[in-house]
């Protein structure tokens, strides 16, 4: 059996397109959603990312406004800039694109950001607002990966979902939006003994390591909804995910495909993030 491709990629342009609608009936009242997007430094892979962000956003009709600054700029001079951003009627959304370089803390450059505009959802206002299952501004993967298992109509409620990861960005939030849908969830790590005798466990397994081809066809359970969040650059340049994307799909029932699936819904959760926030704004 050959799996179903959750095609991110084809989810993520019909959220655009329905998020420019919305921008458009935002703008007849007067308000046009901006994000501003903040890069410390010249990492190459950030500057993809960043790129990717500003092309969807003005897909979308959103505004945006990028700030470029030096990698030896000093911690104050980041949060000046983020006050200036907290502050700016026509900024909806503020991101800090990460990594930021070694001198920097990045946690609190996060924490420094409005929680109102805080569309990356890592204030821990927005973080507790999601332990809570309370309204806030949820993180974009892993709010992608439950919008793309909705799309796919795949119920999590009453099934055992397994996290390969317990990153603050991915891997902790994403377990805590499956326990809030009713799964069974178990969140594995680098010290975790026999990673396979869990995952093949898994009726839905999200894996978000950083480890390319680190799920094999024998890790997963037949049928299995498989979602695979990593990005990794081969030395060749071929960018593959930590899911041996090949073997894998002909176990699997259901499969992301690296690139074009978490990748670019992420990147449409936070045009939606910050279009939501323009809305929230009283004209
Ligand atoms: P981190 O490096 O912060 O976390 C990786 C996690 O994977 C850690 O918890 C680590 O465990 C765990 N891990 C590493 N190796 C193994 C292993 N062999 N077995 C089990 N667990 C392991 O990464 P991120 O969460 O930030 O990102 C993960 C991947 O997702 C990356 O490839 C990143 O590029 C990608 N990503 C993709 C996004 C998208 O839009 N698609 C967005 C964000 C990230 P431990 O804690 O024990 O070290």
């Amino acid at each position: 059996m050959t799996a179903q491709i959750i095609d991110g990629a084809a989810l993520a342009t019909d959220k655009i397109s329905q998020l420019k609608q919305i921008v458009t009936s935002l703008q007849s009242r007067g308000i046009t959603p901006g994000l501003a997007t903040v890069q410390v430094g010249d990492d190459p892979a950030s500057r993809i990312y960043v790129r990717n962000k500003v092309r969807a956003c003005t897909a979308a009709g959103v505004n945006s406004i990028h700030h470029d600054l030096p990698g030896s700029s000093s911690e104050g001079q980041v949060l000046q800039l983020l006050n200036q951003l907290n502050n700016a009627p026509s900024v909806h959304g503020i991101i800090v694109q990460l990594p930021v370089p070694a001198h920097l803390d990045a946690r609190r450059l996060s924490q420094a950001i409005a929680v109102a505009k805080d569309v990356d959802g890592f204030n821990w206002q927005n973080l507790g607002a999601l332990v809570e299952g309370a309204p806030g501004i949820l993180p974009c993967t892993p709010r992608a990966v439950m919008v793309m298992l909705e799309n796919a109509k795949i119920a999590v409620e009453g099934r055992h979902a397994v996290v390969v990861g317990r990153s603050n960005i991915v891997g902790k939030p994403v377990a805590l939006l499956l326990v809030g849908g009713g799964a069974t969830v178990t969140v594995c790590n680098s010290r975790t003994p026999d990673l396979g005798a869990i995952t093949r466990q898994a009726d839905i397994l999200v894996v978000a390591t950083g480890k390319a081809g680190l799920i094999t066809g024998g890790m997963v359970k037949p049928g299995a909804v498989v979602i695979d969040v990593g990005i990794n650059r081969l030395p060749t340049g071929k960018i593959v995910g930590d899911v041996a994307f090949e073997e894998v799909k002909e176990i699997a029932g259901w499969i992301t495909p690296v690139p074009g699936g978490v990748g670019p819904m992420t990147v449409a959760m936070l045009v939606e993030n910050t279009v939501n926030a323009a809305a929230r704004v009283q004209p």
